[in-house]
Formats: C-alpha cells, structure tokens, sequence
C-alpha cells in the first residue's frame, strides 16, 4: 500500500520514490509507487499533476485502494524516482477547498442551510445547499466565513481508527460509504467534518472568500465562489474593468454605475423620439408615394425602392401609404440584403397571397403573408430596381383587367 504522504503534510512538495509498478495503459504508462506525494482527486478536489523521474505526470486515480500515477513515459520498476507537484495548482486547489469548509459552516451555523454537492473545478468552484438563502444571509455567511479566515485558524487532518471513535464528535458532515481509518478535517473554533482532500495549513491562507453568483437549484441555492488568488485575479479584472467604463465616461469610478444607467436613458428616449419622428416622416413620404402612384384601371400602384429602412418602419410605411383602391409594394436595401413589404388596403379585391409568388420570383426572395399583408427578404439585392419595375409592370397590367 502506498505511504500517502499529503496526509501527513500537505505541504509537501516533492519526494523520492520507489516505482513498485508501471504497465503501459491508456495514452502512457500507470506508475505505482511505494510513496508518493500526488493527491489522488477526491472529496470534490482535482487530482495533483507533476513530474516523477522525468516523466509528466498527467493524472493521478485511486483503484481499489491503490494510488496510480499516469504518466507519458516508462519508469523502470524498483528504480527510485523524484516526484514533485505542480504546487501552484495544489495550492490554487486547497485555498477553495478549505475555504469551501468554512462556507459551509458559515451556511450551516447561521442558517442551517446544508452543502449537499461540492464541485471544485480548475477555474470555478460551487456549493449546492438544501434550502433557499437570501441575498441578505449569502452576504452574512460570507462574512462569517471571512472573519474565520482573518483568525488563522489551524486546520488539522486526523485519521480516526473505528466509527465509534468518531460517534461523539460534532461532525457538520459525514460522507455515505467511508471505510475506516476515517479522516476527519478540523478548523480549530469552527468546521469539523469528514474529508480525504489535502487542506491549508491555516485559514490564513485561504486569503479571502467570496460569492461570486447564485442561483435556485433543486429547491435549494446553488453559489459559485472563489477563494484566494482566484479572488484577487477577480477582483483585479473587474476593477480595470470598471476603471475603463469609467474612463470611457470621463468620470470617477464611484460615478460609472450613473453614468451607465444615464446613457441607458438617454437611449430610451432617444428611441422613442426616434421612432416618433420616423412615424411622422412615414406620413409625408406615404403622401408622396400616393401622390405619384401608377394608375391601373380602377386602382392605382405604388411601387418604391428605398435604403436602409428597418423592417417594422418598411411596414409601417407600406401600410400607411396602401389603401382600398391602393397597393404598395415597398423594398429596402440593408447591405447585402434586401427587404420587401406588400400591403394593400381593407377593400381591395386582391388577397396578396396571390401576388407574392411572382415578387418573391423577381426578387429571388422568400417570403409570405395573407389577406392585406406580406413580408419577404431575399439574399441580394442585386437588380432590385430592375426587379421592382417588373413587378409593378405585372400589377398594373394583372390590376387593369380586375373588376
Ligand atoms: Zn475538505
């Protein structure tokens, strides 16, 4: 059985090993060592990576009670090998697992809110809780969980030979299907729980916790933190985040959430007032159209090509200029495509349906509608104009016949 040396200390960066095994497995070999210093992933913590006797350890599983090393080169059996941890990472590693541990306390000493799922990934971590909490107690067990990490509390490891040794201890947290020695983790005045991971030393060490989002999750709250360096990287972004906002608006940063939301309503208006005017200037181009449209018998056609007009002004506009006797088939070129409305008035003999097979073939667009309403778009607006000349040609000669 393999010595496990970062239950002993988890600060222990690097060993020397006797290879007992290596078999060729996988996209390398699977090492097997009379000690080692690599943690293998567990109690919600990523395994360790490194180097071992020049070969790359690339990860590291426990079978069977056995700790594997894969690695991308063979070792040879009953050499003796150096092994060491890539430490940035177990140290990345531990400062949210152990701050993890006094989140949950924190949860579950104020609020009674149990962690029931733990994810510890290499760029994010959660806690899943059993109940609902509030914005108001997230940001109370935060502050509890940052106070405890202010104390330096000692965090301790102990392995406990039989259940009953543990029956009177006041664990927040025992883990389903553990087999004795039972590991228990303890932060001195604080957490107490079952755990197999390597931790800080000290809360110290943690640096700081923080809530970075939560949300509803299976009846209770799920939250996503991050704990030391992660936490000041973090905080690092957002603040030259906010001092480019800032910047941008020539203003404090203290004054940049104002300043948003001032430019936020100055939009709003500015839209507003915008699709006023736009509405005005429909009537009078709708005048225009009407005052020059073709005849054709009893009715008339009203056939434009325009540029730039959004869709819902293009209908605004072909509606407002279509009438009983009136029909208007209107086009807008926006960059590479093309924009077609036909409209025709309440009274007018002819359902559009019946005439947008041949705009939609003379555009090369697709489109549809029904009754007094179609819309199309087509891919190009290549020969548009040569099109539409085409098309009111067809509605004036298909209007004259029309009773
Ligand atoms: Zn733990």
């Amino acid at each position: 059985m393999t010595k496990r040396l970062y239950d002993l200390d988890s600060h222990q960066v690097s060993t020397e090993s006797t290879v007992l095994s290596c078999l060729p497995a996988g996209d390398g070999f699977d090492v097997v060592l009379d000690q080692t210093v690599f943690f293998p992933e567990g109690g919600g913590q990523p395994c360790d990576i490194g180097t071992l006797g020049g070969a790359s350890v690339l990860h590291v599983r426990e079978e069977a009670g056995e700790i594997i090393h894969r690695v991308d080169r063979a070792l040879a059996a009953g050499s003796v090998v150096p092994g060491e941890i890539d430490w940035a990472r177990r140290f990345d590693l531990m400062q949210q697992h152990t701050g993890e541990h006094l989140l949950s306390f924190s949860f579950y000493e104020l609020f009674g809110a149990s962690n029931v799922g733990f994810h510890l990934a290499l760029d994010y971590a959660t806690i899943d809780f059993d109940k609902p909490v509030s914005r108001e107690e997230m940001r109370q067990a935060e502050l509890l969980a940052n106070r405890f990490v202010w104390r330096n509390l000692p965090v301790r490891a102990t392995l406990y030979e039989t259940e009953e040794s543990i029956a009177a201890l006041p664990l927040r947290k025992h883990a389903d299907g553990l087999t004795p020695p039972i590991r228990i983790v303890a932060i001195e005045g604080a957490d107490l729980c079952t755990c197999c991971a390597p931790h800080c030393y000290t809360t110290g060490e943690i640096g700081s916790v923080f809530i970075a989002d939560a949300s509803s999750y299976k009846g209770g709250t799920r939250i996503t933190f991050i704990c030391g360096e992660r936490a000041l990287a973090l905080h690092r972004a957002q603040h030259d985040d906010l001092d480019a906002i800032a910047r941008r608006f020539s203003c404090q940063r203290e004054a940049a959430l104002d300043a948003v939301k001032k430019l936020s309503d100055d939009y709003g208006a500015l839209k507003k007032s915008e699709r006023e005017l736009a509405k005005a200037l429909n009537g009078y181009m709708a005048a225009e159209f009407a005052a020059s449209a073709s005849p054709a018998g009893r009715f008339r056609v009203v056939a434009q090509l325009l540029a730039g007009m959004d869709a819902a002004r293009l209908k605004d506009l072909a509606q407002t200029v279509s009438a009983d006797k009136t029909i208007a088939l209107l086009a807008s070129a926006g960059g590479e495509r093309l924009s077609y409305v036909l409209s025709c008035g309440a009274g007018f003999p002819l359902d559009v349906s019946e005439l947008m097979p041949a705009v939609n073939g003379a555009f090369g667009g697709k489109g549809g509608g029904r009754g007094t309403l179609a819309q199309g778009t087509a891919p190009s607006v290549v020969g548009a104009k040569e099109a539409l000349e085409q098309v009111k040609t067809y509605f004036i000669k298909r209007l004259s016949d029309q009773k």
